[in-house]
């Protein structure tokens, strides 16, 4: 398998087109026609530009509404053909695609569209050229590929082929097996398209939501394993139209292109009847344990307002760095690490993001391996220096610039704690609060890289998604979407922001893209947590009385147990699953918080209620007389 993108998937100039494609590792480029009418070079200097950056044209399109016209036309369709030969000789491909008709003058037929391409395969074999037919779904007379296998089959001529491309297939539906029993060399090329599902017209859907494969909705995984089932092994293009990555950094949406194809490669691979597929071998997705430690960055000032709030969230201090500034604090299985080194990666992140939650370390199956896929996927490695018999655990880059720890149970990453630091004893007169283990983590991010953190951490680990929630912010409206396991171990909510004015643009524009917006605890007993926060003086987020009144009538709650969650700042709700508890802390300075859980079965993340926290969030931020955020 080979890997291609056409030029229209991503924005720019044709020139910043080609370095990023390029510089995403892809083998080869789709040249769209008006991406080079647009370019003031000739077809040569454009195929030598793109030569030069080391790809090749895997393809020419688009040559529209061809077969079956009736004369005149018919003859005009074949002088606009030998153009288009010519352009292609001077770009230097052999590839073009004709997409099927959907002029309201095209004929019906497909013994006629079997001559036509007969006699378009003659005039292409004269020049070396070769022709590939895509059945567009909303075409005039072809719309399923089926149709077009079978014209393309008539037409009998070793220089026709078809072109697949999935969105044509899945979004109507055609039964995807069918793609089997095609010669393998009569697929000239494969385009590949994810979208979330979306109900409307199919041009329009095409045209404007397409996105890369693994972050839509299509089961593009199946479609690409019945191509690998004919022994097709050769490119898989990217054929992307997306109005959101049109106003992307082309870089990125470039980088993710690449990921989506080498991560559905590896995914397809591992299917008995798609092993004759070559992808880089790579180790599968890692299984995630559960969230192994979070750490902070602060200066001294900071660190010590911080450690005062982890004393009240029932934290204690348990271990100190043996060479480094970096204290572990600790209760249940939640190991929260607090760095006030005065260089390094956490003080630069410090310098910019302020105090902040800027790594987090995901306990894995087998780190090492977790390590070696993300490197194949693209990601950037994070390395320091560390002192003599220091562990060195593997990092990477992950959302606002932030890190990603990988650690297991099974090396001496597992025991990175005793090796690297010291036990100390914290005598602060403080209760245990019952917490257990980290929930999830929320994640805010620019709504248009939500897809791009989606695919980082689906490609690299077992996890999926679930349907995009909308948050409703008095502001605005906030898109989350959920990454999350089968085990439970794993939640992140990724939350993206489309204006400032929301708490979570205020926080990416304030914080400068810091990553971890907050940190929720489980606990098995909310009341027995709150009991205990109390006695410790931890200083809840206030939640307006309103907002219990209206709980009680909804879901019909004992008046007993409305008074006990009010009297505790506690948010409340239900689904068909069980029951959630949920009690915040304020903002640290103005950024981060922490949430307390208890869940039961319950399967959300409090959606529901997001709009009165938020609401609470902001009024704590604002003192009295302080104009709106
Ligand atoms: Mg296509
Ligand atoms: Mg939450």
């Amino acid at each position: 398998m080979k890997t291609s993108i056409a030029t229209v998937s991503i924005s720019g100039e044709f020139p910043e087109k080609l370095a990023a494609i390029a510089a995403a590792g892809f083998d080869g480029v789709e040249i769209f026609e008006n991406d080079f009418l647009a370019f003031d070079g000739s077809p040569t200097d454009v195929g030598k530009m793109v030569r030069d950056h080391g790809l090749e044209i895997t393809l020419f399109q688009p040559f529209r509404d061809f077969e079956g016209m009736p004369e005149p036309l018919r003859s005009r369709t074949f002088d606009r053909a030998e153009r288009k030969f010519d352009i292609m000789q001077q770009l230097g491909t052999d590839l073009v695609l004709v997409c099927s008709n959907v002029s309201p003058a095209a004929l019906g037929g497909i013994d006629r569209a079997a001559a036509d391409f007969h006699e378009l395969g003659e005039r292409a074999a004269r020049r070396g050229l070769k022709v590939g037919y895509e059945a567009l779904a909303w075409g005039c007379h072809v719309n399923d590929h089926r149709d077009a296998w079978e014209i393309v089959r008539r037409a009998d001529h070793p220089n026709i082929g078809i072109i697949l491309d999935s969105f044509h297939t899945l979004s109507r539906k055609i039964e995807i097996n069918s793609i089997r029993s095609i010669p393998k060399d009569k697929i000239f090329i494969v385009q590949m398209a994810d979208a979330p599902l979306i109900d409307m017209d199919l041009l329009y859907w095409s045209r404007h939501f397409r996105n890369m494969p693994g972050e839509g909705d299509l089961p593009v995984a199946d479609f690409t394993a019945a191509v690998a089932a004919t022994g097709y092994d050769g490119y898989l293009s990217l054929e992307i139209f997306n109005d959101q990555f049109r106003g992307g950094s082309p870089k990125a949406i470039a980088a993710d292109g690449h990921r989506s194809l080498i991560y559905l490669g590896d995914e397809v691979r591992r299917r008995p009847d798609a092993a004759t597929l070559t992808v880089a071998d790579m180790p599968r997705r890692a299984t995630v344990e559960g969230v192994g430690f979070v750490e902070f960055s602060a200066d001294d000032t900071d660190a010590d307002k911080l450690v005062e709030l982890l004393h009240t969230l029932g934290f204690r201090h348990t271990a100190i760095h043996r060479s480094k500034k970096v204290s572990i604090f600790e209760q249940g299985k939640i190991r929260l690490l607090v760095n006030t080194e005065g260089q390094g990666f956490a003080n630069a992140s410090f310098a910019v993001h302020g105090t902040s939650a800027y790594a987090i370390a995901l306990l894995v199956d087998d780190a090492r391996k977790a390590f070696s896929r993300a490197l194949a996927l693209g990601a950037e490695p994070f390395v320091q220096p560390v002192g003599e018999g220091e562990v060195e655990i593997p990092a990477i880059r992950g959302v606002g610039g932030g890190l990603v720890y990988l650690i297991d149970d099974h090396s001496d990453l597992g025991r990175f704690a005793e090796i690297d630091f010291s036990p100390v004893t914290d005598d602060a007169d403080i209760e245990p609060t019952h917490l257990r283990h980290v929930d999830h983590v929320a994640q805010t991010v620019a709504y248009d890289e939500m897809l791009t953190w989606l695919l980082f951490y689906n490609s690299i680990f077992e996890t999926h998604k679930t349907p995009m929630v909308d948050i409703i912010d008095p502001a605005g409206i906030v898109r989350s979407q959920v990454v999350e396991n089968t085990s439970g171990v794993l939640r992140i909510t990724l939350n993206g922001a489309e204006n400032r004015r929301t708490l979570a643009g205020h926080f990416i524009a304030e914080k400068f893209g810091s990553s971890v917006q907050h940190i929720a605890f489980h606990t098995d007993d909310i009341f027995a947590t709150a009991t205990a926060l109390r006695t410790n003086g931890f200083q809840p987020l206030i939640i307006s009385s309103n907002y219990y009144g209206d709980l009680e009538a909804r879901f019909g709650l004992d008046p007993n147990l409305t008074e006990r969650l009010r009297e505790n700042n506690i948010l409340y709700d239900r689904d068909d699953h069980g029951e959630y508890f949920q009690l915040y802390s304020s903002t640290f300075g103005e950024g981060f918080f922490f949430e307390i859980v208890q869940r039961s079965g319950y399967r959300g993340y409090g959606a529901a209620n997001a709009i009165f926290r938020i609401a609470a969030l902001k009024k704590a931020l604002r003192p009295e007389g302080v104009p709106r955020l």
